[in-house]
């Protein structure tokens, strides 16, 4: 049995029973799970939760489940690494990467969203599962969808990386390639949604699904020694996984599992699509949609449904924002994989860029215990830094040839 008490408005508060729903009939606003503190706060021990299995699952009396996981038994509980050689090179005392280019199945943070959504799917009797995607969700609900023996119904923009729809493909789903961008595919999707019986996971089932996000978050803490760090630096697309990540350090401050808790959230946006950051940056409640132009094609959602929320976690917590160019990205990609060894996709790059920018102006202190929330693999986006990377160093097959090569390389 799980601890859900129901769904809840975020707007007029307002209650509903557990069902595939997501919005307020009478207010519109977006509609959340509500949980029994309470009563988890009398199971849930750090004790509990370390004696279990190493993935998003140990953390299941606060996801929003009422029997046991059927999807994403082994995702989540990613490495949290230390990243001393990148700190040094931004004057930082103690900085973290939580390394999401390694979640299984697909390699990016989206598998912790769908394995709650496709776990809930399954509760509610669905037989297929969809999703409106900007190119990892897409991955993820193939690849979880046909272990779960689900139809699949995938959603995307045509102009999407190469490497992502063919990575799409390999499970075998309808795949729908749209022409148009990001929100053009979801307001679409949202007409489907309502004509067709199925699980849209970001769509009907959002409400469950978002919730996956929160596992990021238990596990930096936990990995951190059952501490939240003191700055947390998160890229947005919808400001989901930002609200999130806050959401998941409160209900442990609640819970007893951690004793406090002073994180600044810092949002990192591609200037080519920075709606969020840029109502922070001018101070205003009200997101301004715009036209994505950006290489970081999974954080382009002009008009993001959680902006409004992510800018008052950023306001509530003392964070701010940053917005870096493609160029920016690219030599961060290749910052961190040369100094730590890990490879992200543009995502990671964008992450890493605004967190530099927020570290020279002083918004992050250089003693801040701080962690990059890094979300997805550099694999998943090869086609961005193609002609921006060193070149092999050709030579013929024998010793000499070698040799000379070794000399200029040394030289
Ligand atoms: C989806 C995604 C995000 C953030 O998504 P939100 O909609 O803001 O929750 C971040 N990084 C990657 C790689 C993603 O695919
Ligand atoms: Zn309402």
């Amino acid at each position: 049995m799980g601890f859900v008490k129901g769904l809840k408005c975020r707007e007029c508060a307002r209650e509903y029973p557990v069902d595939p729903i997501y919005v307020c009939e009478f207010c519109f606003g977006p509609l959340e799970v509500l949980y029994d503190i309470e009563s988890i706060k009398k199971v849930m021990t750090r004790e509990l939760i370390e004696s279990r299995p190493h993935n998003l699952w140990r953390y299941r009396e606060l996801l929003p489940i009422d029997r046991d996981p059927t999807s994403g038994l082994h995702s989540g509980y990613t490495p949290l690494v230390r990243a001393d050689k990148l700190a040094k090179h931004l004057g930082m005392k103690e900085l973290y990467i939580k390394d999401d280019t390694v979640t299984h199945p697909t390699l990016s943070f989206k598998d912790r969203v769908v394995a709650i959504a496709l776990s809930k799917a399954r509760e509610f009797g669905f037989d297929t599962v969809a999703c409106a995607s900007t190119g990892n969700l897409a991955h993820s609900v193939s690849a979880h969808g046909a272990a779960g023996g689900f139809n699949r119904f995938i959603f995307i923009p045509a102009s999407l990386e190469r490497s992502k729809i063919i990575a799409s493909l390999a499970y075998e789903p309808n795949l729908i390639a749209v022409d148009g961008n990001y929100d053009d595919v979801n307001r679409l999707c949202s007409e489907v949604a309502n004509k067709y019986n199925w699980a849209f996971v970001n769509i009907n089932i959002r409400p469950f699904y978002a919730e996956g996000s929160k596992t990021q978050g238990y596990e930096i803490v936990e990995q951190l020694g059952w501490k939240a760090p003191d700055a947390v630096v998160v890229p947005c697309a919808s400001g989901s996984l930002l609200t999130k990540i806050w959401k998941s350090f409160k209900e442990m401050k609640e819970i007893g599992l951690i004793d406090n808790l002073n994180t600044k959230v810092f949002s990192a946006q591609a200037t080519g699509c920075s709606p969020i950051v840029k109502a922070i940056k001018d101070d205003v409640d009200v997101i301004k949609p715009v036209k994505p132009d950006t290489i970081a094609k999974s954080l382009a959602i002009g008009n993001p449904a959680d902006g409004y929320y992510a800018t008052k976690v950023i306001k509530e917590t003392g964070g701010f924002g940053a917005d870096v160019s493609d160029d920016e990205i690219i030599s961060a990609i290749k910052l961190m994989a040369k100094t730590e060894g890990i490879f992200a996709e543009t995502a990671g790059g964008v992450t890493l860029a605004s967190a530099m920018k927020l570290i020279e102006s002083g918004h992050i202190d250089r003693d801040a215990v701080t962690v990059l929330s890094i979300t997805g693999n550099g694999l998943k986006t090869k086609e961005a830094i193609v002609g921006h990377t060193v070149e092999p160093h050709h030579i013929d097959p024998n010793m000499k040839s070698f040799e000379e090569i070794l000399k200029k390389i040394n030289g």
